[in-house]
């Protein structure tokens, strides 16, 4: 073909594989294939069929961008990949929400309005035993809610050790700084003290705050205070103590604290994410003293921060499963995964890898997300060749692998047994390409 036989855009438009959709899109569509087309003969190559091009431009316009994916990557909260995935429950809560009229913002006995901040509170309450609780877009909103409201204008005491990085640049003293507060450090990196925190309180000081070490941890001579020594200074200057837990588990978990225990232990305000090992929707939650919550749900920053509500319907969702601890163990997801017994995931591996031809390999699971960074998950593996990586990238669904020592490792305790079957179909794609 040369370049004067092409068709023009209109012509490529018309054509009956393009026929039915809007012009625009199959304009645009025979406008790139065009291009292609031109470029393709300059460089002495048949462009192919023209039409058959444009219609693939246009799927592709059409194709969502963000999809979803297989996690072969055995980190179970893994930040790039979405976090948590949702329970059944959490989903079916908001399908329903979002396919009509809500009582979002509407008090049904009263027939006036309402606040979408009541419909978990109840539940957030019960779950911790705090007296007030509200939902913000994630945990960062959460803590900078809380220092705006708190602190703004005024010192917040951090010990130099929790001066941390969670993640793509979100730094606790920048969020600090962006709520309008002003950090003291106290303390040194390795070593802070009660008596830091006692010697630094002085007449600008308006909160104490407490960051867990989530996605780091310090070992050697070390020394932090415990949150029982901390509330006890704050209670002795009157200054609220605000912990931001990160990560925050609804459920007993090995050295992961709870927003329970956080208030037990004497928190003012305890802040956490909803998307974390709590497994449900990306929210920030912030349970705390009746008085202090209010006064966060007053702020004008909290209209700018404030969940939506399929954000509202699908946590109400995974925190009801949390009412009976054994049933939030065996469907939230994040819960599950983290839960099942290595031979579960032994089997997972063996059947995925005599499917494909692969072989089973022993790997290291990760919480991920800033969780538990030194917990190791036993796990396994199919590997398979490492060429087929990007392939699988590129499929559809996408499947998401670790590559390690010339090997395309598939971890199986981040796959279903229904994903796993997925992920075999796709390396067989992959291989066919
Ligand atoms: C993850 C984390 C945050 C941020 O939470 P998002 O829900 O991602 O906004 C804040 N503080 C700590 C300690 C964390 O681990």
């Amino acid at each position: 073909m040369r370049l004067r036989d092409l068709p023009s855009v209109d012509e490529l438009a018309g054509d009956e594989r393009l026929a039915g959709e809007p012009a625009a899109l199959a304009v645009e569509a025979a406008r790139a294939a065009l291009a292609r087309a031109r470029e393709e003969i300059r460089a002495g190559h048949d462009p192919g069929d023209l039409a058959e091009r444009a219609a693939r431009e246009l799927s592709a316009t059409r194709r969502p961008r963000l999809r979803r994916a297989l996690n072969a990557t055995g980190v179970i909260v893994h930040t790039n990949l979405g976090r948590a995935p949702l329970a059944e429950a959490a989903l079916e809560r908001a399908l329903e929400v979002g396919r009509g009229y809500s009582n979002l913002e509407y008090d049904l006995s009263a027939g006036g309005r309402g606040s979408r901040q009541d419909h978990v509170s109840a539940i957030l309450r019960r779950l911790t035993g705090a007296e007030g609780a509200l939902v913000v877009n994630n945990n960062a909103a959460a803590v900078m809610l809380a220092l705006a409201v708190l602190a703004e204008g005024r010192e917040v005491l951090v010990s130099r050790g929790e001066l941390i990085e969670i993640g793509d640049g979100f730094r606790i003293p920048e969020v600090l700084v962006r709520s309008g507060a002003q950090l003291r450090e106290v303390g040194t990196t390795n070593r802070t003290r009660a008596g830091d925190y006692e010697r630094a309180v002085g007449p600008e000081t308006a909160v104490l705050l407490r960051v867990h070490q989530s996605n780091f941890r310090l070992v050697g001579f070390t020394e932090q205070p415990s949150l029982e020594e901390l509330a006890a200074v704050a209670r002795r200057h009157e200054l609220p103590l605000v912990d931001d837990l990160g990560s925050g588990v609804l459920v007993g978990l090995e050295d992961e604290p709870s927003a329970r225990e956080s208030l037990a232990a004497g928190a003012d305000l305890v802040c956490f994410s909803g998307d974390k090992l709590l497994g449900g929707p990306q929210a920030g939650i912030v349970v705390g003293r009746a008085e202090l919550v209010e006064r966060l749900r007053r702020h004008p920053l909290q209209r700018a921060l404030r969940a939506d509500k399929l954000t509202l319907a699908a946590l109400e969702g995974t925190l009801a499963l949390y009412l009976d601890p054994e049933r939030a163990a065996r469907e939230v997801p994040v819960l599950r995964m983290l839960n099942e017994p290595l031979e579960a995931v032994r089997a997972r591996a063996e059947r995925l890898a005599a499917a494909v031809g692969g072989e089973v390999e022993q790997t290291v699971g990760r919480v991920g997300g800033g969780a538990l960074p030194l917990a190791e998950l036993p796990s396994f593996a199919c590997a398979i060749e490492e060429e087929l990586a990007p392939h699988l990238r590129e499929g559809e669904p996408p499947v998401v692998t670790v590559v390690r020592d010339g090997r395309c490792l598939l971890d199986c305790r981040t796959l279903s047994d229904a994903e796993a079957d997925e992920a075999a179909t796709a390396i067989r794609a992959a291989r066919a390409k």
